[in-house]
């Protein structure tokens, strides 16, 4: 017969409100962004009639491709390019979360994610749970944003030359992607209002739609997550077999079943820590040790990890770029005929415009 367990129920505090208001205060924070960029780009619209709003840095962290080609340019150089210092910042700030407490930015600070697990609550309210795809669909979906993940890497770091990173990094277009990818979202075309509804849609029905299968961003997040040390670790001595952190995670990763979690789409939100009904049985701890690692260090890591690197941008005056209002206004004026280089045609093209300049092929 089986011995019953003896329990020692756990009685620490959950930590999903904390993450509530870190979630919710990260979104006022890109909502105030989108406010003052709207601003911004208003003042050039009047030409520098109406009254200046200077351009909130922050909105680089919105332009992934050109803080990718940045980053690739620091690696290279150990310079942060002036277009869009602050996106290059938040990148690191990123990466280095992931490194420590996994893939954390996608579920404590993520807009993105924010509004696809809002969402995907509100499915579960409707259909009463979350519905998983079988594993024969789910797979090779979710390696669609590792596909994109690595064309990204490869246009970036085996396509484009040096010199041609740097090209593109000073290109005016590059100077106005965030005006760009404004009017994008400002001046939604049928096309796009078509896709984004279908993701909205996608995401009531499939939890987390967006972030498991095509963010890239993710792929990237995941895989650095995967060289985190600190994971969520089960013991199986004390585990009553409950099953509940198994219900509970929104990664539908079995966690009942494994003692240690090694997944990439772990994204170390704590559902699990805070459903198991017995102490100190299921806990974030270091791999190479059985020292637990407090929740609410979870929250203040994460959070201070991004308030460090911004501080220090702003204080070491990396955050804002170096781009003159006069500049902005001339780009604004001639901004629709700035091309962008895309495409294995097109990047051979800008390669060859940019060759002679300082930049070798690696491949
Ligand atoms: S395993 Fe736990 S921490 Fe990781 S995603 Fe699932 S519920 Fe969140
Ligand atoms: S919640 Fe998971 S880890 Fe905790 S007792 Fe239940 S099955 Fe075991």
């Amino acid at each position: 017969m089986k011995e019953k367990k003896k329990i020692i129920r756990n009685n620490e505090r959950p930590v999903q409100k904390y993450r509530f208001v870190v979630q919710v205060l990260f979104a006022l924070l890109c909502i105030w962004i989108g406010i003052e960029f709207y601003l911004f780009v208003s003042y050039l619209e009047s030409g520098g009639v109406a009254e200046f709003y200077s351009r909130p840095p922050g909105v680089d962290g919105f332009l992934p491709i050109s803080s990718l080609m940045s980053f690739y340019l620091f690696m290279k150089t150990g310079h942060i390019h002036e277009a869009h210092p602050a996106g290059v910042l938040i990148f690191f700030a990123i990466i280095l979360m992931s490194l420590v407490f996994g893939k954390s930015f996608c579920s404590w600070l993520c807009p993105v994610g924010f509004i696809s697990e809002l969402v995907g609550d509100f499915g579960k309210k409707i259909f009463k749970k979350n519905i998983r795809l079988p594993k024969i669909l789910d797979y090779p979906l979710r390696s669609l944003k590792y596909l994109m993940l690595g064309f990204l890497f490869y246009s970036v770091f085996f396509l484009m030359t040096d010199a041609a990173v740097k090209a593109f990094l000073d290109s005016p277009y590059n100077i106005v992607a965030d005006i760009k990818m404004y009017y994008f979202f400002a001046d939604l075309s049928r096309f796009s209002l078509i896709i984004i509804s279908a993701l909205f849609l996608l995401s009531v029905v499939l939890r987390n739609f967006w972030c498991r299968y095509l963010c890239p961003y993710g792929a990237l997040l995941g895989i650095a997550s995967l060289l985190c040390p600190n994971k969520i670790k089960r013991d199986p001595i004390s585990c009553i077999d409950c099953g509940l952190c198994n219900k509970a995670c929104p990664s539908f990763i079995k966690v009942d079943k494994v003692k240690t979690v090694i997944s990439d789409e772990c994204t170390s939100c704590m559902n699990c820590v805070d459903v198991c009904p017995v102490a100190d049985t299921l806990n974030l701890k270091p791999v190479y040790s059985s020292k637990k690692i407090s929740k609410k260090l979870v929250a203040i890591g994460v959070v201070s990890i991004f308030i460090i690197f911004t501080g220090a941008g702003i204080i070491t005056g990396k955050w804002q770029n170096n781009i003159s209002r006069d500049e902005y206004l001339l780009h604004y004026k001639y901004m629709n005929s700035y091309g962008h280089p895309t495409g294995t045609d097109a990047v051979k093209k800008f390669n060859k415009e940019n060759s002679g300049t300082s930049g070798h092929r690696r491949n």
